[in-house]
């Protein structure tokens, strides 16, 4: 039988990208974009669809690439998703779109992502969005992530007047602070910020919302609030030892590289030289982390308490980290951190795991296994176990939360009026594209209610 293997893009190679923080995955050519189009089925009842969560067209921006009219390609994107160039970088696709994708069925799925970032990379967009006239009312959007910013398109087009209010000194959420420049360079990311500015929208950063300026004082102003702020506080094991010298989270790590720059030679704010560093957990959170540290030089360990079948991460993250050499300690899992007598960090104790039954949920439990704990030396331990949400916009609100801390909606709406939320905050840590589709959604019903 014919080989019907996916078209794979050119990687920078192990050997190279772990001494920089260029883009590791190079993008396709307009001959393996072509090529892998051409594998689509062009299913009557395209499956890719329904695992797409904003139910982006796929068969038929991937017959526009066939049919080498990547504008038009890109505007059947653009229907459905604000954000392409980032989503078709990072979206989990092998759980979603790819994972419908009937090829991969018998051999492997079509490459959707990859396309549909080959498309936003590659297509001479026609910037010219319609812009509806002033329509007189205002809008603030606190944070300036994926949900804010594709909140913020939506109504600045509809004529609405927007200001978005962002805490840091650089907009754009995860995408700027936590995803390393290895798996989505800033550039693209300040080419969305840059395009919503030059459509109107104005974006206040060094802003935090909460003490000085209040929610109600906000609502006072404007004719609607969006809150997008995300789930960006750390989770800590709480182990003893926790509090040494060269324990950190990984939003430490990764904001200090990131926002900060903490990679190059001249920062101000450089990272501590480990020799050897854990980073413990098993996510997109862990796997950035991981690799961000092996590039500054450090022998790198991750540690989970599953084993490989059950890693969270993306699964392309999960097989760039190990051709990068990361050393991975499955089932295993941190008791106590071991200080030397100054607080330093000088190893752990870890403990052996087994996986149990799966639980109601499909996913599998872990036990400790008696008599295992060991120790592994080390100078470096980074938490990155998840994040919940931070409340210091609401702190003086009397919105409703769940017993998670998520803000809770129905339609988008939260318990106050004319005050709306998505993203993150209300689902608690998820992905880009389900944190776009919630702010695009909180538009549609800010646009409806404030008529
Ligand atoms: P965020 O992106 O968190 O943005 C919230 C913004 O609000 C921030 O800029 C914050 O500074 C600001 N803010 C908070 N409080 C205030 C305040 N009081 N006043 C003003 N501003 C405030 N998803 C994927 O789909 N694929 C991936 O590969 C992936 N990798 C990830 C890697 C990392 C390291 C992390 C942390 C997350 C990753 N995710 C990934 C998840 C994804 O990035 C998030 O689900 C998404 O960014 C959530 O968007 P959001 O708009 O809700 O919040
Ligand atoms: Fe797939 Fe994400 Fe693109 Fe949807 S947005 S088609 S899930 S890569
Ligand atoms: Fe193409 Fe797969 Fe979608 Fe069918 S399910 S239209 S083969 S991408």
């Amino acid at each position: 039988m014919k080989e019907d293997k996916k078209v794979k893009a050119k990687v920078q190679s192990p050997e190279l990208r772990i001494k920089n923080f260029d883009e590791v995955n190079l993008g396709y050519t307009d001959e393996e974009a072509l090529k892998e189009a051409s594998r689509c089925l062009q299913c009557q009842n395209p499956r890719c669809v329904k695992g797409c969560p904003v139910n982006i067209q796929i068969p038929n921006f991937i017959n526009a690439i066939k049919e080498n009219n990547l504008e038009e390609a890109y505007r059947i994107i653009s229907l459905s998703s604000s954000l392409p160039a980032v989503c078709g970088r990072v979206c989990p696709q092998e759980k979603q779109c790819e994972k419908m994708c009937i090829k991969g069925f018998k051999s492997d799925a079509i490459a959707i992502g990859s396309l549909e970032r080959y498309v936003a990379d590659n297509a001479s967009k026609n910037d010219s969005i319609k812009i509806n006239p002033n329509n007189g009312k205002k809008v603030a959007i606190i944070g300036s992530g994926p949900s804010g910013l594709s909140c913020a398109f939506e109504l600045v087009k509809e004529g609405f007047k927007v200001t978005i209010y962002e805490v840091l000194h650089k907009a754009g959420g995860v995408l700027t602070y936590g995803i390393p420049e290895f798996r989505l360079p800033k550039k693209i990311v300040e080419d969305e910020i840059n395009k919503l500015k030059n459509l109107g929208v104005d974006i206040k950063t060094n802003v935090p919302i909460g003490n000085a300026i209040t929610i109600d004082e906000l609502k006072k102003e404007y004719d609607a609030v969006f809150l997008g702020t995300g789930a960006g506080l750390p989770k800590f094991m709480n182990i003893k030892g926790e509090d040494a010298n060269g324990v950190f989270s990984a939003n430490e790590i990764l904001t200090r590289i990131n926002l900060m720059n903490a990679y190059k030679k001249d920062s101000k704010t450089p990272i501590k030289k480990a020799k050897v560093a854990y980073v413990i957990g098993g996510g997109n959170v862990a796997m950035d982390t991981v690799r961000s540290l092996k590039r500054l030089g450090i022998k790198t360990h991750l540690m989970y308490r599953r084993s490989e079948e059950e890693l969270p991460a993306r699964k392309e993250e999960i097989e760039h980290a190990k051709e990068e050499d990361i050393i991975f300690d499955l089932l295993t899992n941190p008791v106590e951190i071991l200080t030397d007598d100054d607080n330093n960090v000088i190893g752990m104790n870890v403990v052996n795991m087994e996986l149990t039954e799966p639980s109601e949920d499909g996913r599998r439990g872990v036990k400790e296994i008696e008599n295992s704990i060991h120790k592994v030396e080390c100078d470096m331990v980074v938490m990155a176990l998840g994040t919940r949400p931070n409340h210091e916009a609401i702190k003086k609100s009397n919105i409703n939360i769940d017993e998670k801390g998520l803000i809770v909606v129905e339609d988008t709406k939260t318990s106050i009026d004319n005050v709306y939320a998505g993203g993150d905050i209300v689902t608690g840590a998820a992905t880009v594209i389900l944190a776009m589709e919630a702010g695009r959604k909180a538009a549609t019903k800010i646009i409806e209610n404030t008529k």
